[in-house]
């Protein structure tokens, strides 16, 4: 089993990403998305992805004008995927979304077309029966700036065939990953479930007040070898993202040091508009 044909649903920050790189990657690919007003979105977020190709990979202004005549844009869903092998989902990470999704896709998407989601919390499991096709589908998921935070990670559900998954660990290759196949269902898949508990374990010794920020960077990074600290990592991620993390593990756990976690970022970072690096200062300025 081997895909020729793509379409991508959802063509935001990440949907238009995957689009452009399985499209430099030579893949046909057909972009879809519920209104022609986001399609156009899309198509000014992909003008915007060839400067970076041609920076970040030294691609010439051909092939990158080459990647865009191997797209297509579509927002009637039957006739977006009437040809696809995959169909990639990069749709709102809301469950009910997803899930109609799934059902009308299944309803108009040919037999033999395989499914892949790109969800970051949601498990494959949740929207298997939705799709009609459980032993087709799967998680596919990138990491944001795909063409050079080049990761996939491939998770399927209990229900998941086989050959389905050795697909799209090939496809994953085709257009440039590193191929990270899992073997069980895992929330968070295995790079979450790595730096998350890091990125904890750094905050709560900060807010305990152990150490500053520097020299918690500082220990993991000249002990390990590692380019990063957690709190540098964290000015990556963004403090908005972290503080809706903190904030929900405050209020699963009760735990007030979690609480404390979310007050410090609030006060002490987002409402001095120290939001990481795309503001320019985080935990440190740049
Ligand atoms: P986004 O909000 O930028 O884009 C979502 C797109 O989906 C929009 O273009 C929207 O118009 C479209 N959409 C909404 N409802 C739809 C529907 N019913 N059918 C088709 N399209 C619909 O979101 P995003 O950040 O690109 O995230 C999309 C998915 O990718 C989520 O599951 C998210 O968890 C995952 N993801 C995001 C990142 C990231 O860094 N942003 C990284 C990895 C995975």
């Amino acid at each position: 089993m081997s895909f020729s044909r793509i379409t991508v649903a959802g063509s935001g920050v990440l949907g238009s990403q995957i689009a452009f790189q399985a499209a430099f990657k030579r893949f046909d690919v057909t972009v879809y998305d519920i209104s022609d007003e986001a399609l156009a979105k899309a198509k000014e977020r992909i003008e915007a992805l060839k400067p970076r190709y041609m920076a970040d990979l030294g691609a010439s202004q051909q092939e990158v004008d080459d990647a865009c005549g191997r797209m297509a844009f579509q927002s009637d869903l039957a006739k977006a995927v009437e040809h696809a092998d995959l169909v990639i989902e990069a749709v709102p990470e809301v469950v009910d979304i997803k899930t109609d999704f799934y059902r009308r896709l299944g309803a108009v998407a040919p037999l033999h077309t395989v499914f892949a989601t790109n969800s970051s919390t949601l498990l494959p499991s949740q929207f298997a029966e939705a799709t009609g096709r459980p032993e087709k589908f799967l998680a596919l998921h990138f990491a944001n700036e795909i063409w050079k935070n080049n990761t996939a990670e491939i998770m399927g559900h209990p229900g998941t065939d086989e050959g389905v998954f050795g697909a799209v660990v090939g496809f994953a290759k085709k257009i440039g990953m590193i191929a990270l196949p899992l073997r069980k269902e895992q929330p968070g898949y295995i790079l979450n479930s790595l730096l998350v508990p890091l990125l904890d374990a750094a905050q709560l010794l900060l807010v305990k007040e152990v150490a500053d920020a520097e020299t918690i960077d500082k220990t993991w990074m000249a002990a390990t070898g590692a380019p990063l600290g957690p709190f540098a990592i964290l000015d990556v991620v963004g403090i908005n993202t972290a503080y809706n993390i903190g904030l929900a593990k405050a209020k699963a756990t009760g735990d007030p040091l979690y609480q404390a976690v979310a007050d410090k970022l609030k006060r002490d970072y987002i409402d001095q508009n120290r939001l990481g690096r795309e503001t320019g200062e985080g935990f440190y300025r740049y």
